[in-house]
């Protein structure tokens, strides 16, 4: 018996070894830095790819006697670097299609700001684009970022514009609404309609007169049903271009955070299916349901249907606004205006976000929450904690907190116990830091924001998102942001050097942690032998590249199970 077992181990032995001499690989990549970031984050010369998967990484010498055929392809990269394909773990593909690509693009990441006057005259110049019975509608407008500091637009702005095209613009944050008179009497909303139920609010001055500001998205709803619907084309082309766009900066697997929030959840269900069915998406998709669009007792989609290209994980949460809207819901008050006793509000009531986590808990979906403020955070926590009982970490159930922008030292060691993973849109540090600090949190608050570095420290992941259409996707320019820390604003300065993180834990978060958090880190993430070839070509190997220079690093291809990414 036992010679026979020894006897079958031997041949296992030997076949396998076969199998590896004989490896006929499809492509073969060297001739430049390969960054794996698997365990020991080595670096190595070939990568070999086998009917869309890795199947050798190593010395070239090796690779190329192993794997090499006269039939594969030899991809030289010529000093340029591969990397694992970067995984964003928080875009809203939808509206951003909706938003940028059927709408008007107000968004300004660069500097001056805009007036509003520079506003007013852009929406002017756009009028000429809309057809007889359409809506104005545009996103991007941010007070926080433009000149005089919080310069908000109203009703009597958007007058100015048109009186006879209903016009709605959304805040960068996506929090916060604008509308013209002409939306007003279209929707229906007048001085007395009271607020929607889900912590909408229709904005009304010292004397009980609608401004035209609308706060949460529950008060759009009345909006949207009267805009005539994108043709189902236009729609279609608008997604698959913001998934290319996605595609063009490297991402090779993103997260749809909140499917059902445009168009309901099983339209955009239908959407993500009907793109995939075609093999028209240039990326792998994990998506995660909006709660407030899920009709009570909705199971038509289970907790992780799908497959590996398209799978739907999660559900997710909004327990509370925008920081730099000043509806992030805080423990403290806000410090802008000076001496504000306002500190946000929440969406939820305790109870209430148990009650509805705990049913979709149950069934197996991960949880994500969005939670900006402290106050938000703690009850999110605390919900979590609940919902995990003892020995949390044991579940693995890697439940997700969005943003996670004001905070204290507390709140990071709860979450890393919990085994809760943070995705910071980090590009708040870059763009809205100095407003943070300067105005709308004061100096202590705002060096905390974002907090990588002590969550490393506590012995936790965190990852790194761009929130688009919050902020440009760009995972390149997320490694500049959290190395450096730097805001944007002259007189430019680091915002809580403490909170910095080095260039490989960076690297980490848009790669193997954002993998780890949306539940694929088995499939993508690393370039490791058994996971799928996605990956990145880079000019330049950001490991060797001063931190401020990453975000400018271009990107060469993208490349997904093997195959060059059709960015057409
Ligand atoms: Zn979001």
């Amino acid at each position: 018996m036992k010679l026979l077992t020894q006897a079958i181990v031997t041949l296992l032995i030997a076949q396998s070894a076969v199998v590896v001499a004989k490896g006929n690989a499809d492509t073969i990549f060297y001739g430049g830095p390969i960054v794996t970031v698997n365990p020991k984050n080595e670096e190595v010369e070939a990568l070999a790819v086998q009917k869309g998967k890795i199947v050798a990484v190593g010395s070239k010498d090796t690779v190329m006697k192993d794997w090499k055929t006269n039939t594969t392809k030899l991809v030289d990269l010529k000093g340029q670097t591969l990397m694992p394909g970067f995984v964003e773990p928080h875009v809203h593909i939808i509206l951003t299609a909706v938003m940028e690509g059927l709408g008007l693009n107000l968004s300004n990441f660069t500097l001056p700001y805009d007036t509003k006057e520079t506003l007013i005259n852009k929406m002017k110049a756009h009028l000429k684009n809309i057809p007889k019975g359409g809506w104005l509608v545009g996103f991007g407008v941010d007070p926080s970022r433009t000149s005089p500091f919080m310069a908000e637009l109203n009703a009597d702005d958007l007058d100015q514009v048109s009186k006879e095209v209903p016009i709605f613009i959304v805040n960068q944050s996506g929090h916060i609404a604008y509308v013209n008179r002409k939306a007003l009497e279209l929707s229906g909303i007048t001085n007395k309609t009271p607020n929607p139920p889900g912590g909408g609010v229709y904005v009304k001055d010292a004397k009980g007169q609608l401004t035209g500001k609308l706060v949460e998205p529950p008060s759009y709803l009345a909006f949207l049903s009267k805009m005539p619907p994108p043709s189902e084309s236009d729609l279609l082309n608008a997604v698959i271009g913001t998934m290319r766009n996605i595609a063009s900066v490297g991402v090779t697997t993103a997260s749809e955070m909140s499917v059902g929030a445009n168009f309901g959840v099983d339209k955009e269900i239908a959407i993500y299916k009907g793109i995939f069915a075609k093999n028209a998406s240039p990326i792998r998709v994990r998506g995660y349901l909006f709660s407030e669009a899920m009709p009570k007792g909705y199971n038509s989609v289970k907790a992780n249907d799908g497959d590996d290209s398209l799978r739907f994980i999660g559900i997710k949460y909004i327990a509370d606004g925008s920081t730099q809207g000043l509806t992030a819901a805080l423990n403290q008050p806000y410090t802008y205006p000076k001496d504000s006793k306002w500190s946000g509000a929440l969406n939820f009531k305790d109870a209430d976000m148990y009650a509805s986590m705990k049913s979709f808990f149950d069934q197996g979906w991960q949880l994500s929450t969005h939670s900006n403020g402290d106050r938000a955070i703690d009850q999110t926590l605390n919900s979590y904690s609940k919902l995990l009982g003892s020995n949390p970490q044991s579940k693995d159930r890697r439940l997700r907190i969005e943003h996670f922008t004001i905070n204290n030292e507390g709140q990071v060691k709860k979450a890393v116990n919990l085994g809760v993973i943070p995705s910071f849109t980090i590009g708040h540090v870059d763009y809205w830091g100095s407003a943070f600090h300067n105005h709308i949190v004061g100096p202590d608050r705002a060096k905390r924001i974002d907090p990588a570095a002590e969550f490393k420290r506590a012995g936790g992941k965190f990852t790194l998102h761009s929130d688009t259409p919050v902020s440009n996707v760009g995972p390149l320019n997320y490694i500049t942001e959290s190395v450096t820390r730097m805001w944007q604003l002259p007189p430019q300065k680091v915002l809580g050097p403490d909170q910095a993180v080095s260039v490989d834990d960076a690297i980490r978060a848009i790669t193997i942690d954002a993998a780890y958090q949306i539940f694929a880190d088995k499939l993508v993430g690393s370039l490791e032998v058994g996971k799928q070839a996605d990956f990145v070509v880079l000019e330049k190997n950001p490991r060797k590249t001063p931190p401020a220079e990453i975000r400018n690093i271009k990107v060469r291809g993208t490349w997904i199970d093997g195959k060059p990414v059709s960015l057409k």
